[in-house]
């Protein structure tokens, strides 16, 4: 019945794990096996190669990125991803379900599928039981998955049961869709960290044809014990005579728990996710390439390993490669890497067919959880302050309308979370700032325009003036223009050095700018009348020494996620900075705790224009500001809706400070004009 003929050539006798063998389209593959995550059809910096050198034995593409691009029809016309990449080994695909629900912010569910914009080209698709049955089919993969809903892993019951009862139904459906042909279908048991439901949806499963059965819905926001609780848990209730596929888990030492309890097949990004941050896994644990101990090292990544990276290369020269942000670096980093996976999962099977697994794990176990033990870090209290690149905690997100942003994922702030991000620079800082008009009206000193870009992020406001000034070259010439200076803080590079590097997703980037304002901090412009300079570190800290500005583009991270930048005192302080001529700043935040703090702090504040779904921004004027703005200064209606705010004070006013601080606001000159 079986499409892979699985059998079972040695069961450990003190464990569950066990060591098997499948056959595919493309092959033999002996288990337990790890699958490198072959995104786009390709392991991201790998050739076949490379990959093969490595020990990869089966790769996993993903359904939905293939779909959107480059389309089933290319693999109808090539016969399939194994000619079009040139891999003649296996290839599992998953169904597109785990990024429709992780990654798509723009879709609907319904029982017969769900339906999302596509973040490549913003047309709508429908992914079905059936449809990304048909895309499995023209990609023409080995193994086959069912589309499954994913939930979190910690749903509570209804929700669980009710995802559950959907993926049961969709299993059901994906089957049908197989039909006749030759490719392999597992199966997905959900049931979030419900002990219960994952009995049940294992048995319904396992009553129906399917050539394999797949955990899913585990690594998505349980802790590690319950993960290894509830793989234990499945795999009880999981026949043995067909292979067991633990989705998308994990680090070397998740696999060996997972093995141990029954689990055959395994996929994660980790071997490359690490990479790219400069992280090898040795026999003497994780070792940090980035670290400074490792510039001078002539040693090898790890002398127990026989891949190019440690036949070649020395630890220094990876270090150097990887702080240059070479991209040979993450090639030889995923080369060692996966070569570690694969060697750790021949020794694993090795270890059961010597009947010898318990050994091997209870030896492993704490190998496998430690952490650069050639150089320990002694005292990682008193590591200086992190002023590495922590592109770790960036990530480039889709939004709603099909373009791209930059999230920080320990906050969840996606910058220019509404609009493009282009779009939104324009509306809100350039055109908000007439600064076409001002570029017109040079002083008699011949003083520059001063523009302060607070917060560079991705450079798309400081970008967007630059695409501004460019355009006024031309439509007026370089005579009639004034020179301008734009200043940008940031503490933070990895924003726009993350987007640099996929400068198709960020078309304002695709320019020389930002890259020399990287490599060298400061950018002119071709006529010499415009320069860009960084000015990196912490703002507070930075502003005092900077020229004042006539413009200001206000723009760090939210009051929830970075609070130190939002406070009236703060305000006061670049109020008075700006002392010696009036400035204008403009900011996204509309909210009332901001406009009070710069009210407080002296300046007047008006409505800004909506961009996207915000209906308002802020602008603030260090004086009062000329006639055309005099109809949007907050006034007497604002004023009411202030008394009547639960958040009228600063959450940092003492309780004593009220009074006084209402008869500041009371009293300040942009109400008392009525
Ligand atoms: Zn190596």
């Amino acid at each position: 019945m079986s499409r892979l003929r699985f059998s079972v050539d040695r069961q450990s006798t003190r464990s569950k794990a066990r060591a098997g063998r499948f056959t595919t389209l493309h092959g033999e593959v002996q288990t337990p096996v790890f699958m490198p995550v072959g995104t786009q059809a390709t392991v991201k910096g790998q050739t076949v190669e490379s990959l093969k050198a490595a020990g990869s034995r089966v790769l996993l593409a993903n359904t939905y990125h293939l779909l959107l691009r480059p389309g089933p029809e290319v693999f109808r016309k090539f016969g399939g991803i194994h000619r079009f990449m040139n891999w003649d080994g296996p290839v599992l695909t998953d169904s597109g379900g785990f990024q429709i629900f992780s990654l798509s912010a723009d879709r609907a569910m319904e029982e017969a599928g769900a339906h999302f914009r596509s973040y490549v080209d913003g047309t709508l698709h429908l992914l079905s039981p059936e449809s990304s049955i048909a895309m499995q089919r023209a990609i023409g993969s080995d193994i086959m998955m069912v589309l499954d809903q994913c939930i979190p892993s910690t749903a509570p019951l209804a929700q669980a049961e009710a995802a559950m009862e959907l993926t049961h139904r969709w299993a059901r459906r994906s089957l049908d869709a197989r039909g006749d042909s030759p490719q392999a279908l597992f199966g997905i048991v959900q049931g979030a960290c419900h002990p219960e439901l994952r009995r049940r949806s294992a048995e319904f499963l396992t009553t129906l044809p399917f050539d394999g059965l797949a955990i899913g819905g585990l690594a998505v926001g349980e802790t590690h014990a319950q993960r290894y609780e509830f793989t234990d848990l499945v795999t009880n209730h999981l026949p043995s005579d067909r292979p067991r596929y633990l989705m998308g888990v994990g680090t070397p030492i998740d696999i060996l728990e997972a093995v141990h309890s029954g689990v055959d097949m395994f996929d994660c990004i980790i071997p490359s996710q690490l990479a790219q941050r400069g992280t090898a896994f040795t026999s003497h644990g994780k070792l940090h390439c980035r670290r400074a101990v490792y510039k001078f090292s002539e040693q090898p990544l790890d002398a127990a390993c026989r891949c190019q990276a440690c036949r070649d290369y020395s630890r220094a020269y990876v270090h150097h490669l990887i702080k240059a942000d070479e991209t040979l670096g993450f090639h030889l980093l995923t080369i060692h890497n996966l070569t570690f996976y694969h060697r750790m999962m021949a020794e694993i099977r090795a270890s059961i067919l010597r009947d010898d697994f318990e050994a091997y794990y209870t030896q492993q176990r704490p190998l496998l959880a430690r952490t650069d033990d050639d150089n320990p870090s002694v005292h990682p209290a008193k590591a200086k302050p992190v002023t590495l690149p922590r592109r770790g905690d960036y990530e480039i997100v889709t939004g709603p309308g099909g373009h791209s942003s930059i999230r920080q994922i320990s906050s969840g702030e996606v910058m220019h979370s509404v609009s493009r991000p282009s779009d939104e620079a324009n509306a809100l800082y350039v055109e908000q700032s007439r600064l076409s008009a001002r570029l017109l009206t040079a002083t008699a000193a011949g003083d520059p325009l001063v523009i302060w870009d607070v917060g560079l992020g991705a450079a798309s406001n400081a970008m967007a003036a630059i695409s501004c000034f460019a355009q006024a070259v031309k439509t007026h010439g370089e005579a009639a223009l004034r020179p301008v200076r734009i200043i940008s803080f940031e503490c933070d590079l990895d924003p726009l050095f993350l987007a640099t590097k996929k400068s198709a997703r960020f078309p304002h980037l695709q320019h020389a700018a930002p890259h020399a304002l990287l490599g060298e901090g400061h950018w002119s412009h071709g006529s010499g009348l415009l320069s860009w300079e960084l000015h990196q570190g912490d703002f507070l800290k930075r502003f005092g020494s900077a020229p004042p500005p006539d413009l200001i583009y206000y723009d760090p991270f939210s009051a929830k996620t970075d609070s130190g930048l939002w406070t009236s005192t703060v305000f006061a302080g670049i109020r008075a900075h700006c002392a010696p001529k009036p400035a204008e700043l403009f900011t996204y935040s509309a909210a009332t705790a901001v406009r009070v703090a710069l009210l407080t702090a002296g300046f007047h504040v008006a409505e800004g224009v909506g961009t996207g779904p915000k209906a308002s921004t802020t602008v603030a004027f260090t004086r009062a500001p000329d006639a055309a703005w005099v109809p949007r200064l907050l006034g007497d209606a604002w004023l009411g809706r202030w008394r009547r705010s639960h958040s009228k004070y600063p959450s940092d006013l003492p309780e004593t400070g009220r009074a006084a601080f209402e008869r500041l606001i009371e009293a300040h000159p942009q109400f008392a004009k009525g």
